[in-house]
């Protein structure tokens, strides 16, 4: 049986005394998280260490059938924690959670069984999940703080979506990671002075972040466009898929990646679908259309803006996301990223996003039958589509990997500029 570890509290006292450290899935999302938890009062750190070392750490902790995404995590925080750079007795963890049914919910109690068996038990960890929370003392998600973190994701995602159709065309380099870090320190600066997180201000400057976006000097020529879908955190964490965005822009090619809205509306319309399909409380029904509805407006919010003043590819709403999706595989299909990983491969090729590089960690069964497992579908209903899975594992290199993508994009090249 599996020993419990016992839950050590976040006290009201720490959030004087305490340091937050979190790992930094989405760079750029979690730059404005970070400035909403200081704004609340927080002392707070992003981990940027890197290395093979973190998948040693990792593996000397938890077990090595335990999914990529965990494993390398708790190697980083452990780390980070035995570095010397951080004073034990006043630092503290935060694990973000999807509270799904596969093994993500698992997480948090790896991490502090980690810690007990590295002999820093006494560091508290907080759990902050889309399904149920922990309650810490010391860390409240406060209404106020909830509408702030859910623009910031917002905003994030517009950021993102832009920036990546700038950056491979610039005609002066840089100009878009300026434009990036001007508007994180304006949304920030919004924040902190109680502006700037309600629908209406969000779409305000939805529509001023386009127009600069817009203004951004390119010179189009044609490049490979790849798509990166995949389990949440390998897909957008650099540390997880070896800095996988840079290595493609560094290949010539535009990169598209989802945004997090849409997994948000995934993670929140699921629940309903439950009680479509097998019954429940329709009160938690009504709750999550709550939510549902107000997230939506965020989305269409962005459609709308980047549509009508922009010749940028928009995304598609989650709603449309979900119809692509349901002529391959069932909607009941919820484990990991579910139905929502295929809808992403087709939207992303029926928007010319064809070549796609779908991330798999290891040890990941719901992302290996909802992507891996759905290509040669998507293959057959769209032919073009020129999709590669790949394998994060704590035994796969990274130079392996790039091998495989190579081929890939050499099939998409070809496909642009014929047989060079
Ligand atoms: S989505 Fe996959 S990698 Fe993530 S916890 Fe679930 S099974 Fe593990």
């Amino acid at each position: 049986m599996t020993e419990r570890v016992p839950l050590h509290l976040f006290t009201k006292e720490m959030k004087e005394t305490h340091t937050l450290l979190f790992p930094n899935m989405l760079p750029l999302h979690f730059q404005l998280v970070q400035n909403v938890l200081k704004g609340s009062g927080y002392k707070v750190e992003l981990l940027h260490n890197e290395g093979a070392h973190l998948i040693e750490e990792g593996l000397r902790y938890v077990h090595n059938d335990t999914c990529y995404p965990a494993l390398i995590t708790i190697g980083q925080m452990i780390d980070a924690l035995k570095s010397g750079g951080y004073d034990l007795e006043h630092v503290a963890l935060i694990m973000t959670q999807t509270g799904g049914g596969c093994r993500a919910s698992n997480y948090i109690y790896l991490l502090r069984k980690a810690l007990k068996d590295a002999g820093m038990e006494q560091v508290p960890v907080i759990s902050v999940s889309l399904g149920k929370m922990e309650n810490h003392p010391g860390f409240k998600l406060t209404f106020p703080m909830l509408r702030r973190l859910l623009a910031a994701l917002a905003y994030g995602d517009a950021l993102m979506l832009l920036s990546n159709q700038t950056r491979p065309y610039e005609k002066e380099k840089g100009q878009t990671d300026q434009l990036v870090d001007d508007w994180v320190q304006t949304i920030s600066e919004l924040f902190q002075n109680n502006t700037g997180f309600s629908l209406n201000q969000v779409r305000q400057n939805y529509s001023k972040i386009v127009c600069d976006f817009s203004r951004i000097p390119l010179k189009k020529t044609p490049k490979v466009k790849v798509g990166i879908v995949g389990e949440i955190f390998v897909k957008y964490s650099p540390l997880a898929n070896n800095h996988l965005q840079n290595f493609l822009e560094q290949e010539a090619c535009e990169v598209m990646v989802p945004g997090i809205m849409q997994f948000m509306l995934y993670a929140i319309d699921m629940p309903m679908e439950d009680v479509r399909l097998y019954g429940g409380s329709k009160f938690a029904k009504q709750a999550s259309m709550l939510i549902y509805t107000y997230l939506s407006k965020f989305e269409a919010a962005l459609i709308d803006a980047v549509k009508t003043k922009s010749d940028f590819t928009a995304p598609a709403s989650y709603s449309a996301l979900k119809e692509k999706a349901r002529p391959l595989i069932g909607i009941g299909c919820k484990m990991g990223e579910g139905w929502l990983l295929t809808a992403e491969m087709v939207e992303l090729v029926e928007s010319g996003y064809e070549n796609i590089v779908c991330t798999q960690p290891f040890g990941c069964l719901p992302n290996h039958i909802a992507g891996k497992g759905m290509i040669s579908s998507i293959r057959n209903a769209y032919p073009k589509a020129n999709i590669v899975a790949i394998d994060y594992d704590p035994g796969a290199t990274k130079v392996n990997q790039e091998n495989r993508i190579k081929l890939m994009l050499a099939i998409g090249k070809e496909n642009i500029f014929g047989n060079l």
